[in-house]
């Protein structure tokens, strides 16, 4: 476990944070820094710099209970009216903490939270079934 690593802080209890549910693979807690009221983060208990870092298992945890959050938000109180599932996996895609975290951010629309995107002109078919073909042979290496 790194000393310096916020979230390893608050899965081990030495760092303070508004814990929602633990396990033996994930925590979850509150954003100190909520887009919206009931904004939570889900991380994996084993330290893991990025995405591809995590286990399987934690991995699938993970989605597990952020998946249950939505639920849980949405039912209650907090809810928005709708959610975002954001990871940022790496610097370059917004990362600003470098322990895996998956948040669940319930939204509304017209609120302060943009991910602007400059769409290029679309790729023709052919373009995408070679992106698809260099995926999947990719992914079946994976296995
Ligand atoms: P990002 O790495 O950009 O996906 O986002 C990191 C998130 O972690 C931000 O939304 C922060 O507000 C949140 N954050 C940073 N430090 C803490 C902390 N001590 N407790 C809870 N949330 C935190
Ligand atoms: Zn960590």
């Amino acid at each position: 476990m790194s000393v310096e690593c916020i979230f390893c802080g608050i899965v081990s209890g030495s760092e303070d944070a508004s814990i929602i549910y633990e396990d033996d693979l994930v925590v979850a807690f509150m954003d100190i820094q909520p887009v919206n009221p009931g904004h939570a983060l889900v991380v994996p208990r084993a330290h893991a710099t990025y995405l591809a870092d995590t286990s399987e298992h934690s991995a699938a945890q993970l989605m597990r209970v952020a998946t249950q959050l939505v639920s849980a938000i949405q039912d209650g109180p907090l809810h928005g009216e709708g959610t975002n599932l954001f990871l940022a996996d790496a610097k370059a895609a917004g990362q600003e903490v470098f322990h895996v975290h998956l948040h669940v951010i319930p939204r509304f629309s017209g609120d302060n939270m943009t991910l602007r995107v400059d769409y290029d002109p679309p790729p023709n078919r052919s373009v995408l079934d070679e992106h698809a073909t260099t995926i999947a042979s990719a992914l079946q290496k994976e296995a």
